[in-house]
C-alpha cells in the first residue's frame, strides 16, 4: 500500500455548509438532510458510499464552487456522472455529481457533438440519429458519456471508427486548484495526451466535443444457439472472425439468463451461447455475412435485422435501472480450444452447479482501434485481438465478494492466454485501484504518474483511474 497519500476524515460543519450554499446554484446536501440516502446512490447499487458532503451541480459555476470550497475543507472530490464504472466510493469525500448538467448542441454540418458532463450516450443518440449522424456509444445507452469516454470506449461502431476517446475534439475541465482549462491538440496537449484513455484523474470534465459518423441504418443483433453447440460455435466464431471486414464488430457471449419475469419466456432461466454483433455498411452486405451462419446450422433463435442505429441499445438489451453488479475483464491474446474450454467449464452451469455470472462476452476488437499509434494517446492494449468482459450481479456484499472471488479464479485458469493489461472501462472497485498500472505501458504509465504530480499533486481527484503523482 502507498501510504503518502493517507484519506483525510473531515467533518463538514454546518458553518461551512452555510457557507457553500448561497455559492452554490445546484444542490448541497450533507448527511443529516432527507435526500442524502438517495443522492449517494450509484447505478452500480453495489456501491455503499458515504460522502461528506454531496454537490449537485448546475453548471460549470458550481463545478468551480465546489472544487474551491473542497480545496478550503480540506475535503477530497469524487466525481460521479450515473454511477456505473465506480471506482473509489465517495466515502468522506465531497461528491460532485454531475448528473443535471445536459446541455447538449449538435453541429450536422461539421459532424460534432459538444455534450455537458451529465450527458447519456442514449441522449446524444437521439440528437445526432435526428440528423443522420451516429456517436461512438457502447453497449448501454444509459452510461454516461464522460466516464465512458475517458477510459477508452469500445462499442459496436468500434471496429469501424475506433474508440470513443479517439473521437474527441476538445474536453473542457475544472483542475483540482479550481481553474479553469480547455485541452485539446493544440491547447495544453500533455492533458488531452492523458485525458484520453487515463480516466478522470486530471481534472472535472464540464464538456467535451465529439465528432460523429455518418451511420442511421444498420444490421445487427444475436444469433442463439444452445449451449451444447457451444463447442462448434466458438471454433466456427474463431474463423469467421478472420476475414471479416472493420464495418462489422462482433462478440460471443455465453449468456446464463436470470429467472426473472423481465427476460423474454423463451429465454428466462436458460443458458445460450450467442453470436452478437452490429454491421455498419450496406445492409445487403451484413446479410451475406449472416448467410453462412444461417446455412450451417438453424439457430434456437435469430434476432439480426436491419434496424435504425437509434436501436442499437437493443443488441446487448443491458439493464438501464440501477443494478448491483460485479464487473471484471481482461485482453486475450487468442481464443484457444483451452480459452473455450475454460469458459465453458467455469461460466456454464454444470457439475459445479449453476454459474454466479450473467454473461462471459468476449468481444473482436482490432480494426481502427489497433491503427491508432500507441503513443497518440493514454489509452493502452491497442493491439490485443479479444476483449473478455466478465459480470454478474451481486445483491449481497457477500455475493459481491464471491464473484469477484469466481472471477478472479476464472481469469486464473486463463492467464496463460492474456496479455496481463487490462481494459480499465470493465474493471471498477477496489479491482481497478489496484489493477491500474496494468492498464497502460510502463512508459505511458509514468508519463500518466507525472502528469497527475503536475495537475493534481495532493491527489485530490480520488474518483479517477489510481493514479499516483509522481513524487
Ligand atoms: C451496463 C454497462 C455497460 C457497459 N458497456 C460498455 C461498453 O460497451 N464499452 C465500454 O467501453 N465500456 C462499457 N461499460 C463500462 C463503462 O464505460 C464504465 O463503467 C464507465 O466508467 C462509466 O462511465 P459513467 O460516467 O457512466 O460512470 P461513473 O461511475 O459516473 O464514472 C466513471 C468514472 O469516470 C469518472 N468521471 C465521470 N464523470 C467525470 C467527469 N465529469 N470528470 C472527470 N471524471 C469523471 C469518474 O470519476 C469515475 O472514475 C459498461 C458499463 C456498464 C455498467
Amino acid at each position: 500500500m502507498n501510504t503518502a497519500y493517507v484519506e483525510t476524515v473531515m467533518p463538514i460543519s454546518m458553518a461551512q455548509k452555510l457557507q457553500l450554499r448561497p455559492a452554490i446554484q445546484g444542490t448541497v446536501i450533507t448527511p443529516d438532510d432527507p435526500q442524502y440516502d438517495e443522492a449517494r446512490q450509484a447505478w452500480n447499487l453495489s456501491v455503499d458510499q458515504h460522502p461528506a458532503m454531496i454537490v449537485i451541480a448546475a453548471g460549470v459555476e458550481d463545478v468551480v464552487g465546489a472544487v474551491r470550497f473542497a480545496v478550503q475543507a480540506g475535503l477530497n472530490i469524487t466525481v460521479q456522472g450515473t454511477g456505473h464504472g465506480v471506482v473509489r466510493p465517495a466515502n468522506d469525500s465531497l461528491l460532485l455529481v454531475t448528473s443535471k448538467m445536459k446541455t447538449i448542441r449538435v453541429d450536422a454540418a461539421a459532424q460534432t457533438a459538444w455534450v455537458e458532463a451529465g450527458v447519456k450516450w442514449g441522449e446524444v443518440l437521439e440528437k445526432t440519429q435526428a440528423v443522420g449522424l451516429a456517436p461512438l456509444l457502447g453497449s448501454s445507452p444509459d452510461v454516461g458519456v464522460v466516464g465512458y469516454t475517458l477510459g477508452g470506449g469500445y462499442g459496436w461502431l468500434g471496429r469501424k471508427y475506433g474508440l470513443a476517446t479517439d473521437s474527441v475534439r476538445f474536453f473542457e475541465l475544472v483542475t483540482a486548484d479550481g481553474r479553469l482549462l480547455r485541452a485539446s491538440e493544440t491547447e495544453n496537449s500533455d492533458l488531452f495526451w492523458g485525458l484520453r484513455g487515463g480516466g478522470g484523474s486530471f481534472g472535472i470534465i464540464t464538456g467535451m466535443e465529439i465528432k460523429l459518423y455518418p451511420v442511421s441504418t444498420v444490421y445487427g443483433g444475436n444469433l442463439i444457439y444452445p449451449l451444447s453447440m457451444a463447442k462448434e460455435v466458438y471454433a466456427r466464431y474463431r474463423t469467421w472472425i478472420t476475414s471479416v471486414p472493420d464495418e462489422l464488430t462482433s462478440s460471443i457471449v455465453i449468456m446464463n439468463y436470470p429467472p426473472i419475469p423481465e427476460i423474454p419466456e423463451f429465454l428466462r432461466g436458460q443458458s445460450f451461447v450467442i453470436v452478437r454483433g452490429l454491421y455498419c455498411g450496406p445492409v445487403e452486405e451484413g446479410e451475406a455475412l449472416l448467410q453462412s451462419w444461417r446455412d450451417w446450422q438453424t439457430p434456437y433463435f435469430d434476432g439480426w435485422r436491419v434496424m435504425p442505429f437509434s436501436e442499437v441499445g437493443t443488441v446487448s438489451a443491458e439493464p438501464l435501472d440501477p443494478t448491483p453488479i460485479h464487473s471484471t475483464g481482461a485482453w486475450l491474446r487468442e481464443l484457444s480450444d483451452e480459452v473455450i474450454d475454460t469458459l465453458l467449464r467455469t461460466v456454464a452451469p454444470g457439475s459445479h452447479g449453476p454459474s454466479p455470472l450473467i454473461f462471459a462476452e468476449m468481444r473482436h476488437v482490432g480494426g481502427a482501434v489497433a491503427r491508432v499509434s500507441p503513443q497518440a494517446s493514454a489509452y493502452g492494449n491497442r493491439d490485443a485481438a479479444f476483449l473478455l468482459h466478465l459480470l454478474g450481479v451481486t445483491p449481497t456484499p457477500e455475493a459481491y465478494r464471491q464473484l469477484a472471488q469466481y472471477a478472479g479464479q476464472i481469469k486464473e485458469q486463463l492467464r496463460p492466454y492474456l496479455t496481463g493489461g487490462v481494459y480499465m472501462n470493465f474493471l471498477e472497485g477496489e479491482e481497478s485501484q489496484r489493477r491500474v498500472e496494468s492498464g497502460y505501458s510502463p512508459e505511458a504509465y509514468q508519463r500518466l504518474a507525472a502528469l497527475k504530480a503536475a495537475y493534481d499533486p495532493d491527489n485530490r481527484l480520488r474518483s479517477g483511474f489510481n493514479i499516483q503523482p509522481t513524487r
